[in-house]
C-alpha cells in the first residue's frame, strides 16, 4: 500500500449498515459528483496527519481517528469546471446543498453541516451518532439519563408542552433535555 495514494475502491467501504451500497446509490442519483477517496488505511491516515506537523506540507486533517479508516466516510468532487464549487457564492452553495440533501436521503451526513468545514467530506449518519465529533462527546448524555427516558416512555409518562421547567419533576426534566439533545445530535443541529 502506498500511503500517498487515495483509495477509490468503493468495495472497501463498510458493509455495516450497507454504507457502501448507499454511497453507490447516492452517486447514481448525482451524476455531477464522483468520489475521490473512500476507505483509508490507518497507515495513510497517520501519514496525512503528519503532513504539516512532523513532515513538511499543508495540514490536511485534524484527526488520527477518521471515519475513513472505518470505511464509513467518502470524499467527493464535482465533474466540470470547478472540482470544488465555491461555498462563498450562491451558485456554489446551491450545488453542494443539492448533493447534501440527496445524501441525507441515503442516511449520509455532510461534513459542512457537521462542523462548518470540509465540504468534500461525507459520512455515514449513524456513525456520526455512534462516533460523535469530540465536542459532541464532551456534551454527551450519560447512560443513566438514557435509561430514565426509556423508563419514562415505558411507563407512559409524557411531559405536557405547557409544563414550565420549574414545575417539572427532575427526572422528567432530564428526560426531556436528553431527548432534545439526542434528536439535535442526530439532526446535526449542534455544530462543532
Ligand atoms: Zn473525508
Amino acid at each position: 500500500m502506498n500511503v500517498k495514494t487515495a483509495s477509490r475502491d468503493w468495495a472497501l467501504l463498510s458493509k455495516e449498515d450497507n454504507f457502501g451500497d448507499r454511497v453507490d446509490a447516492w452517486f447514481l442519483d448525482n451524476p455531477e459528483i464522483f468520489g475521490t477517496e473512500g476507505y483509508r488505511p490507518q497507515e495513510r491516515q497517520n501519514y496525512l496527519h503528519s503532513l504539516g506537523r512532523t513532515i513538511a506540507g499543508k495540514v490536511v486533517t485534524w484527526t488520527l481517528n477518521s471515519l475513513h479508516t472505518k470505511g464509513l466516510a467518502v470524499d467527493i468532487a464535482f465533474h466540470g469546471d470547478a472540482l470544488y464549487p465555491n461555498m462563498n457564492t450562491e451558485e456554489g452553495k446551491a450545488a453542494w446543498r443539492k448533493v447534501a440533501d440527496s445524501a441525507a436521503e441515503h442516511g449520509i451526513d455532510w461534513g459542512w453541516d457537521l462542523w462548518g468545514a470540509d465540504a468534500p467530506h461525507f459520512q455515514d449518519a449513524e456513525a456520526t451518532f455512534t462516533y460523535p465529533p469530540k465536542s459532541y462527546r464532551e456534551n454527551a448524555v450519560p447512560a443513566w439519563a438514557n435509561e430514565f427516558t426509556d423508563n419514562m416512555e415505558a411507563a407512559g409518562i409524557s411531559t405536557p408542552p405547557e409544563t414550565t421547567v420549574g414545575d417539572m419533576p427532575l427526572y422528567q426534566l432530564i428526560g426531556v433535555v436528553h431527548k432534545y439533545v439526542k434528536a439535535g445530535l442526530k439532526l446535526g443541529f449542534f455544530k462543532t
